[in-house]
Parts: structure tokens; C-alpha cells; sequence
């Protein structure tokens, strides 16, 4: 609806009376609206251009060794940017999809247990020389109900920032928790932590703590957003907790609607 309707029942020289106020908003979803088309289309058209760039550019890095040292160097360069320019256009196109689409349809049981220990693969992986020690603490027998595709992209977020942003043979833990209102998913580090001010705007597109670094790690700056978003339609909430030297907590949590506990064993009835 376009409207916000606030309606007060209030008492005037003892009478009562009714106050409402209407605030009209069609504007602002008009403008959002072109906010979200403007930064989909962008990205759509940006797309083809970049593939055929891509393209030449592979052709080249195939012949580098006939190349110049100076233009083989250039052709390396030239490749890791414009695939950095492919992740973000990859990363806005799903990030506007997250925000277009309804969930509904693509309901899945996911299995967390299953999940966590894939996502460790690729995070060991990613981390290689770094020796990250990686963990998993599984204490809640619920799956998940949703989309898979999209938990996964959101929790491997989680655990690839663990592994960029701390230092070699830091400790990331993941923790699927029950609580009392549902089940939290938390990924945990003991690295540089952040440093408070920067907590409110985190998830923010394109906002980060060190910009230079960041660029330097391969990530779009898009990451925390793709995250929340996620959830979001998952009708979970992100709560990110961090002390600066400390290290960082991300809990991603979910309600008991969207989580599904395994059927109780059945016991025989006394004879
Ligand atoms: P990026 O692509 O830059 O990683 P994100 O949205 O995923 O973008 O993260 C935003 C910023 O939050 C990062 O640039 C980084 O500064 C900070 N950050 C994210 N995760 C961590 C973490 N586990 N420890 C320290 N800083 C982090």
C-alpha cells in the first residue's frame, strides 16, 4: 500500500476523538523503484561488453609467452580487473534479484549440518597457505526451509570473510544453534575485529572498513548486502557483534516458521 496510515485515539477536554494521519509515499516507491530497474539494467547491459572482452582478453593470456614481458604482464593485469568487474556485475544482477523476487516456490529442506562442512571445503581452499583452523559446532537437529542456492551464497560469505580479513591460523567457527524463539547459524572469528562505528553501515553496498585492502582480497563490496538481503526473505536477521583485536561474531537468525525439527522416533506404547 502506498499510504502510511497512523491513527491515535486521544481525548480533547474529556471528550474522545480520533486523529489520523496519512502519509502519502507513492512517490518514494516511484523513485525506488527506479532505483532498483536503473542498477538491474546497468548491470544486464554491462554484461555482454565485459564477456566479449573477456574473451580477447583470454586469447591473449593463451599466447603470453609470445608476448613482450611488459605487454604479458599488462594482459595478466587486464584480466584480473575485468574478471573483478565481472563478480560485481554478477553480484549487483543477484542482489537486484534478491530484491525484485519473491522467495515463495523455491522452498527447500536444507540440510545445515551438510551444508557447513561444504562450505569448510571451499573455505580451506580459499584460506591454503593462511592455515586457518576452521570448525563446526552442529547443536540443533532442525533444517532450514528455504532456498538453498541463495543460503548457501550468503553463509559462504560469511565464512570467506572470516578467512580474508584474518590473519593466517586465525580460528573460524560455525555454530547452528537452537534458541528459544528458533535456530541461530553463527560464524565466528578471532581476527582484527571491527571497530564499532563501522558496525551500523556494514551491510550497506559497497561500504568497507579499509578501502584499499578490501579491493585487494577480491571481494565486490557487496557481500554483507547479498547477505541480509538472504535473510531478509528468510524472514531470518543478521546481528553482527564485534570487538576491535578481538575478533567478530555474525548470527544469522532464524524463526521457528522457517525451521523444520525431525520427527520424533516413535515409542512403542507400553503392553
Ligand atoms: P567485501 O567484498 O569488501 O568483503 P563485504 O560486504 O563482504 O564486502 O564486507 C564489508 C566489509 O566488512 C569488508 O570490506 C571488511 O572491511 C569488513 N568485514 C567483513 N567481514 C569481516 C570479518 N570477519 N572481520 C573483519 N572485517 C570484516
Amino acid at each position: 500500500d502506498d499510504n502510511i496510515t497512523l491513527e491515535y485515539q486521544i481525548t480533547i477536554f474529556g471528550r474522545n476523538e480520533r486523529l489520523m494521519l496519512v502519509r502519502d509515499i507513492t512517490r518514494l516507491h516511484r523513485l525506488e523503484q527506479m532505483r532498483k530497474d536503473f542498477v538491474a539494467n546497468v548491470s544486464h547491459e554491462l554484461r555482454t561488453p565485459l564477456t566479449v572482452i573477456n574473451g580477447y582478453l583470454e586469447t591473449f593470456a593463451d599466447y603470453s609467452d609470445q608476448l613482450p614481458p611488459r605487454w604479458s604482464r599488462a594482459t595478466q593485469q587486464m584480466q584480473q580487473q575485468s574478471r573483478r568487474m565481472q563478480n560485481i556485475i554478477n553480484d549487483l544482477l543477484l542482489l537486484s534479484r534478491l530484491e525484485t523476487t519473491d522467495i515463495e516456490g523455491q522452498q527447500q529442506t536444507i540440510d545445515i549440518e551438510k551444508m557447513m562442512t561444504s562450505i569448510r571445503q571451499d573455505a580451506l581452499l580459499l584460506s591454503s597457505e593462511k592455515k586457518h583452523l576452521i570448525k563446526i559446532e552442529n547443536n540443533c537437529t532442525a533444517a532450514i526451509l528455504g532456498s538453498e542456492n541463495e543460503l548457501r551464497s550468503a553463509f559462504s560469505n560469511l565464512v570467506f570473510n572470516a578467512v580474508k580479513y584474518t590473519p593466517s591460523e586465525s580460528t573460524i567457527l560455525m555454530r547452528w544453534q537452537e534458541t528459544p524463539i528458533g535456530a541461530t547459524l553463527t560464524v565466528e572469528d578471532n581476527g582484527e575485529g571491527i571497530d564499532a562505528r563501522h558496525l551500523p553501515r556494514l551491510t550497506e553496498r559497497f561500504y568497507r572498513v579499509d578501502k584499499g585492502r578490501s579491493a585487494d582480497t577480491g571481494g565486490t563490496g557487496l557481500g554483507l548486502a547479498i547477505v541480509k538481503h538472504v535473510l531478509l526473505r528468510h524472514n531470518a536477521k543478521l546481528e553482527i557483534k564485534s570487538i576491535k583485536g578481538e575478533g567478530s561474531q555474525f548470527h544469522c537468525h532464524f524463526p521457528l516458521a522457517r525451521l523444520k525439527f525431525q520427527q520424533a522416533d516413535y515409542i512403542q506404547p507400553p503392553a
